[in-house]
């Protein structure tokens, strides 16, 4: 698969600047990557300057949270201008959203006598994104939790301790800032979020209904029965398909550039539909 449509840096929660980032996914054998980092567009130009000289195709890309029926789910913008005032505003109240959010989170470590983690997460923020995996990182060094899979299931996933619901934009919201930055809107990772089958369909009907335009079928360490029903999804709702490593870097080792596979037949892929010249302009 030489597509990869989803990716972070440390300009979010991922681990590799941009330029390491363009050069792990051109070792990994993808020609087109987009760069997607959570509610920032800020490390896009420095990843478009490494992809060309990497003779890369850089997608300028967002991950949108969102909020829907209580639950986060993540919208993708792809092929985003980075100057357009509708998205740039959105992101924006997102990213004062984290620090409000970052707060809250550090005063329930304190209740369960966790102290200072909006200090010690602060100090080490380095760019607009202030998230969880930034405390799962704090956790991690004071010897807290070994992981950061562990930091979440303990403290800091949806119904945990730590959990602190957030006033995202909600989907139209999200679609509407993407649109008006002349990009595609993806629904990220659908095969991930705890919701039964049906609820699922009722996420994709709503997205569809909101102006969504394509839903990633192809993601990391997905079972293949899992990417056959996602991709007879995308058929049933004219969602364009699109795929995803949601590479961070090395905290995450099952998500790594190269191992998509192959699209299933069936279903439209993204770069293949009318949707994609807006993606690579
Ligand atoms: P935030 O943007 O602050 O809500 O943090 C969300 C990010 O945390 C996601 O993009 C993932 O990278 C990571 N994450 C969310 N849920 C989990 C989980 N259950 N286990 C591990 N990482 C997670
Ligand atoms: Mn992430
Ligand atoms: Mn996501
Ligand atoms: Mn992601």
């Amino acid at each position: 698969m030489i597509y990869d449509l989803h990716s972070h840096t440390i300009f979010s929660d991922g681990d590799l600047s941009p330029e390491e980032l363009v050069n792990e996914a051109s070792a990994g054998g993808v020609k087109v990557l987009a760069l997607t980092d959570h509610d920032t567009l800020d490390g896009l130009p420095r990843a478009e300057d490494a992809a060309k000289t990497a003779g890369l195709t850089l997608v300028r890309g967002v991950e949108i949270s969102t909020r829907w029926e209580k639950l986060d789910i993540h919208v993708l913008g792809l092929g985003v201008d980075l100057d357009d005032s509708t998205l740039v505003d959105g992101l924006k109240f997102h990213q004062s959203e984290r620090i409000t959010r970052a707060q809250q989170v550090s005063t329930k470590f304190e209740k369960l006598g966790i102290e200072g983690m909006w200090e010690e997460v602060s100090q080490q923020v380095k760019t607009h994104y202030v998230g969880r995996p930034d405390f799962a990182r704090v956790l991690i060094k004071r010897g807290v939790v070994n992981n950061f899979q562990a930091a979440f299931n303990k403290y800091l996933a949806a119904g945990k301790p730590a959990y602190v619901a957030t006033d995202w934009a909600s989907i139209p919201e999200a679609i509407t800032w993407i649109k008006s930055a002349g990009g595609v809107a993806v629904l990220a990772h659908p095969g991930r979020y705890r919701i039964t089958r049906t609820k699922l369909t009722k996420l994709l009907a709503f997205f569809k209904e909101a102006g969504g335009e394509g839903m990633e079928v192809l993601y990391s360490a997905q079972e293949a029965s899992k990417t056959q029903d996602l991709a007879r999804l995308s058929k049933q709702f004219g969602l364009v398909a699109s795929a995803g490593s949601d590479f961070h870097g090395f905290s995450y080792p099952g998500m790594r550039f190269g191992a998509l596979g192959e699209m299933p037949s069936g279903c439209q892929a993204l770069w293949d539909s009318p949707l994609w010249q807006k993606c690579v302009n």
